[in-house]
């Protein structure tokens, strides 16, 4: 019989530490099979500056050279560009500036940031605050050599969280001008049914509706806790609260969109089987096809 080989569109990656260095970053991500690449340019938890690393250049280009786009940088956590306080938000402002910086010395296409939170204030001045900030982010950082493009991440919405709703979402990309990151996580905690597969394809139909090519990149991760529990917490594929089938759809439903898991590190076998995993399921005809899975093949 025949075998049907299916199209995968969407580039499979996940985030990679850089403490080793860069070289070995690049290597990792070649041994996993990564088409896509997501790192950090500082300490996400502190405010350390980025500091300038000698194999940034050759960075880019061993990046380039394995074929790896979009290169991700993910911007510190602490930074909270619609904060209440005037002198948190200047901070964060000027450190998202160095961080872009960092992140276009590595050549990366893409930065992501948290969309912050309002702290009291109310979400409709949250979100005031966070798109002037992102405009004034993208004044400071120029047009001088490569600058990222920035995009921001949806949250769980816990307490005063902006953006766990897409809509959110889509009012801060529309108003700064930036592409927008979806958490799948952050997505299923903040309520969207992604558990089975006919609610994923209604959750991917409603993200393609509402947010269409503003979406610069999906956080492909499955969710500790619960259905609407506002909690975070990162599970393998097929380890959370997500059916495999579900990513299945997903995938189906936003063609093109790259993908970086941030999901727990295992052994390097854990780590390469689940890169495995997500290319075939992206691979997969969804479920109203009915094609036999088998006849399929990454
Ligand atoms: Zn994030
Ligand atoms: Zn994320």
């Amino acid at each position: 019989m025949l075998k049907r080989i299916a199209e995968r569109t969407n580039r499979i990656g996940r985030h990679l530490p850089t403490s080793g260095g860069l070289t070995k970053t690049l290597q990792r991500a070649e041994g996993l099979g990564c088409e896509t690449l997501q790192v950090f340019v500082s300490n996400p938890q502190g405010w350390a500056d980025p500091v300038t690393r000698p194999d940034a250049a050759a960075f880019a280009t061993g990046a380039r050279e394995l074929g790896i786009s979009p290169v991700v940088v993910h911007a510190k956590y602490l930074i909270n560009l619609a904060s209440p306080n005037a002198e948190h938000r200047d901070r964060s402002v000027r450190t998202l500036v160095r961080e872009l910086a960092a992140a276009g010395e590595l050549g990366a296409d893409l930065i992501v940031v948290h969309s912050g939170s309002h702290g009291g204030a109310g979400e409709e001045e949250g979100l005031a605050r966070l798109v002037s900030s992102l405009k004034r982010v993208r004044e400071l950082a120029g047009s001088n050599g490569r600058v990222p493009e920035l995009a921001v991440e949806n949250s769980v919405g816990a307490g005063t969280q902006l953006c766990s709703t897409f809509e959110a979402l889509e009012e801060v990309s529309r108003r700064a001008g930036v592409g927008v990151c979806v958490d799948t996580a952050h997505a299923f905690v903040a309520g969207y049914d992604l558990s089975a597969p006919e609610g994923a394809r209604e959750v991917a139909e409603e993200l393609r509706e509402v947010l269409g090519g503003r979406i610069s990149l999906l956080h492909l991760n499955d969710a500790r806790n619960g259905l609407g529990s506002h909690r975070d917490g990162h599970r393998r594929i097929g380890e959370g609260q997500v059916a495999e089938e579900s990513w299945t759809e997903v995938f189906a439903g936003l063609p093109g969109v790259p993908v970086v898991m941030e999901t727990p590190y295992g052994t390097p076998e854990v780590d390469l089987e689940q890169v495995r995993l997500v290319k075939q399921l992206a691979a997969r005809p969804p479920s109203g096809c009915q094609t036999r899975r088998d006849e399929y093949r990454i």
